[in-house]
């Protein structure tokens, strides 16, 4: 098999990336786009010995799940991999994939999970959109999307995940770059200032931030830039500089300069106040979020009497929302800023049974449980990808809480961190996976294990 040769191919499966397969003699075939039942012909990429990469380019006989997606770019950008896929379909997907790696990762047999919670309406619910700056090959200084496995920049003009102030907030501070020839980073020589557009809403009370990545600490004429975009645009309540002068793939550095309003703003979920910062994680699906903290109170089973840790809380979401009714809570987190706006947060809403400490859960929790005595009768854990410090695990398992309720956006991590726990004196009840994601291939799941007493 060449590079650039074209096959036809029967697709008769779909990767956990969301590309079509279909076997070609030996080789496996992944073809971007292209659906489980699909006869396609596409162009082959790249080869290697027992697989190959292919895009697709006519498609000979549809899918019955195929639909037209809304966005132009769907094939070029990585952000959305199977919104060419009906819905539902796209939910059929996700619980398959959870139970895939729930099966051969975790090594359960007939685990209890459930079919995948959908999200209504599933366009125009994200709260926060992150634009990569870039000059491109022809010289014009462009925002958008990285392509598919790659660094190159697919411009946009409208996302449509997204809430709709995004697009003209973007359009309005390229137009004042390009109008004072400021000049883009550069990822391979690590100069140039700006790097990334960062936009987030709070859709409950309309309020919007906007940051801008700098690689340096300043950007010219921001005066002007701070009084085009508040006069333009209706709740921009915050403009701010987040500073990041490190060569490295990371998008935010640790510095935080404000340009205009507060270095905030407010969001509400279920009644419960939440203010965000530019540096602080904020759930990205603002239909979605509510129903999966919903769930993880539902599978923590709280009566009012308990201690419970939540670990890795951000700005305290899901503690505030545990607060409510547990007997006491701690946060732990890593960010110290985010640590700030939990405190604020509890303070706001009047909820004191709480407490919030900075560090690393591997560090803090043994601390806490060994040499104060503090023991948690519900764990909840909420890990960014990569899971739970093996650390963090096993003082769990000596503590041995009655319930841990696992809040997880990576199924691969999760199923290995169930594992581990369930060797070690749990047991696996439940796990509910919960759509934060329409149309890319990534899933959120809350899973639930007891106790073997
Ligand atoms: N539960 C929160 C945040 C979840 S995202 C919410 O729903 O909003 C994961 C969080 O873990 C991030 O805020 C990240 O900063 C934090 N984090 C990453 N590594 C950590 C560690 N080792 N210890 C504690 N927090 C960590």
């Amino acid at each position: 098999m060449k590079q650039g040769s074209i096959l036809t191919l029967k697709i008769d499966n779909i990767g956990s990336d969301g590309d079509g397969i279909a076997m070609h003699g030996h080789t496996a075939v992944y073809v971007n786009n292209a659906l489980p039942d699909e006869t396609i012909k596409a162009i082959v990429t790249d080869t290697a010995k027992t697989y190959a990469h292919a895009t697709l380019k006519d498609i000979v006989e549809k899918s019955k799940y195929r639909v037209s997606p809304r966005c132009p770019h769907v094939r070029q950008c990585g952000g959305c991999q199977i919104q060419e896929m009906d819905y539902n379909q796209q939910l059929i997907f996700k619980r398959a994939k959870v139970v895939s790696n729930i099966e051969k990762i975790g090594f359960f047999q007939n685990a209890n999970i459930l079919n995948t919670i959908g999200c209504y309406p599933f366009f125009g619910f994200r709260n926060k959109a992150i634009y990569p700056v870039a000059q491109n090959s022809n010289g014009e200084i462009v925002a958008g999307f990285y392509a598919r496995r790659s660094h190159l920049i697919v411009p946009s003009q409208k996302c449509h995940i997204e809430f709709d102030e995004s697009s003209k907030i973007t359009k309005e501070i390229i137009a004042h770059i390009k109008r004072y020839n400021i000049q883009p980073y550069n990822e391979s020589e690590g100069n140039g200032i700006v790097r990334y557009i960062m936009i987030r809403k709070a859709f409950a009370t309309n309020e919007i931030m906007v940051s801008i990545v700098v690689n340096g600490n300043t950007i010219l004429h921001h005066k002007e830039l701070v009084d085009n975009l508040v006069s333009t645009t209706k709740n921009i309540k915050s403009v701010s500089l987040i500073v990041n002068c490190d060569n490295t793939n990371r998008i935010r550095g640790n510095e935080v300069i404000a340009l205009y309003g507060n270095s905030y703003i407010t969001d509400e979920i279920d009644g419960i106040k939440f203010r965000i910062s530019p540096l602080s994680f904020y759930q990205v699906n603002a239909i979605q979020t509510a129903i999966l903290y919903g769930k993880a109170l539902e599978f923590a089973q709280l009566t009012g009497n308990e201690t419970v840790f939540d670990l890795y809380c951000g700005v305290g979401t899901i503690s505030l929302f545990l607060a409510r009714k547990a007997r006491k809570v701690y946060g732990v987190e890593v960010i110290p800023q985010a640590i700030d706006d939990a405190r604020i947060n509890a303070e706001i809403n009047n909820i004191n049974n709480i407490e919030f400490i900075v560090g690393k859960a591997e560090e803090t929790i043994p601390l806490l449980v060994e040499n104060n005595g503090v023991k948690a009768d519900i764990v909840v854990v909420d890990p960014p990808r990569k899971g739970c410090d093996k650390a963090l695990l096993s003082t769990i398992i000596k503590m041995l809480p009655q319930r841990i309720v696992y809040v997880s956006c990576d199924s691969t991590s999760l199923a290995r961190d169930l594992r581990y726990l369930c060797d070690n004196g749990f047991s696996l009840k439940i796990v509910q996976p919960v759509d934060m994601f329409p149309h890319s291939v990534h899933v959120e799941c809350v899973a639930m294990l007891e106790a073997v007493r």
